[in-house]
């Protein structure tokens, strides 16, 4: 089926997608670069985005493998990140936390690495696993509602591309805080701090009389184009419980959708949401190329923010703080789909997309 056109001065249509808002009661966002603009933080594809400026290689696993390019990597990145460190959640940002604080969202999966979500108040541990929307509930079945706290809601946010708050170790693989003991400015001096956790060990062993072991050095947190990320089997499992969950709308906003890994996210949800004979709505400036037709249902010309503006307005309950909560058990009649198997969400895989990531980044 084509995809509908929803311009700003279409009335008719804004008003059928704010009311879908309302009826729904399981939403999965999917999100990049747009909604972050507003923050300051440039996107990647637009006129004045990031490619445009000439920083497409610092994106690239490319950018690792020679010496040369190293510690542009780490000072550029490190630049980057001092301008999010200042950046404030965007309109879209709260109105996707006030969807949580309703009870409606089942899980904002995001290509950004601004971690303004984060700011927003959405938790993106991802050790927190899915969570269960009704496991505390479901003794008290005839409980209208139940206080959030109460509820396992896991990870609120999954950061597909990882994010700028930590760095990781290329040895271990654990990661440690950037801001502690002059680390941003060894980074910024485009410089590879040691990993305090492997130099903590080899000392161990070393003081023991052992040999001592590789102390591995540390990198931003991230997904480079045409990198493994090692937590996607982790957010490949999350993905599965969600499309359990048998969501009723998905909204895309702000992103171009190139990317191999949210290409297959996106279309997975959409299956499950039009089995539902739920809605996709996708909110972008940028048209969707002709291959989403039957997986989007309406394309909003719009810019994320201003959009939000409007819906809330046709829609105050759907403002934050005023939206009434879904009940906590409200998981559908219990039938099972058919998960796709292993789904594989992270950027590592072979894919013919001709940039990584629709990462918002400055
Ligand atoms: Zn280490």
């Amino acid at each position: 089926m084509a995809i509908t056109h929803v311009r700003p001065d279409d009335r008719l249509h804004l008003q059928s997608i704010a009311s879908l808002f309302v009826a729904a009661s399981k939403i999965v966002t999917v999100t990049g670069a747009g909604i972050s603009t507003k923050a300051g933080i440039p996107d990647f594809r637009s006129r004045n985005g990031l490619y445009s400026l000439g920083h497409r290689r610092l994106f690239h696993s490319s950018v690792l493998s020679g010496p040369e390019g190293r510690p542009l990597f780490y000072s550029g990145i490190t630049k980057m990140r001092k301008v999010v460190k200042l950046a404030s959640p965007t309109r879209t940002h709260r109105f996707i936390a006030s969807l949580r604080d309703a009870g409606k969202l089942v899980r904002d999966y995001t290509q950004n690495i601004d971690c303004l979500e984060e700011k927003a108040g959405l938790s993106t541990d991802l050790r927190k696993g899915p969570g269960s929307r009704s496991r505390l509930c479901r003794s008290r079945p005839r409980q209208v509602d139940c206080e959030p706290r109460l509820r396992d809601r896991g990870v609120e946010c999954v950061l597909l591309h990882g994010s700028l708050r930590r760095l990781r170790c290329s040895n271990c693989f654990s990661t440690c805080c950037w801001d502690e003991d002059g680390r941003e400015a060894k980074t910024l001096a485009g410089q590879e701090p040691p990993c305090p956790g492997c130099a903590e060990l080899s000392e161990a062993r070393t003081a023991a009389g052992k040999r001592a072991t590789a102390i591995g050095t540390l990198r931003p947190d991230i997904v480079l184009y045409d990198e493994h990320d090692p937590r996607a089997d982790s957010i490949s499992a999350i993905a599965r419980h969600d499309l359990l969950q048998r969501p009723d709308v998905l909204l895309i906003m702000g992103t171009s959708l190139a990317t191999h890994g949210v290409k297959h996210l996106v279309r997975d949800f959409a299956k499950i949401v039009h089995r539902r004979a739920g809605k996709v709505v996708f909110v972008n400036l940028a048209e969707p190329a002709r291959n989403w037709d039957g997986v989007i249902d309406y394309w909003v010309e719009w810019d994320c923010d201003t959009w939000v503006h409007d819906l809330t307005n046709r829609q105050p309950a759907l403002c934050s703080g005023s939206m009434p909560r879904v009940r906590a058990d409200s998981t559908g009649d219990g039938e099972h789909v058919n998960a796709m198997a292993s789904p594989g969400y992270d950027r590592g895989q072979g894919s013919s997309r001709d940039n990584p990531i629709d990462l918002a980044l400055s």
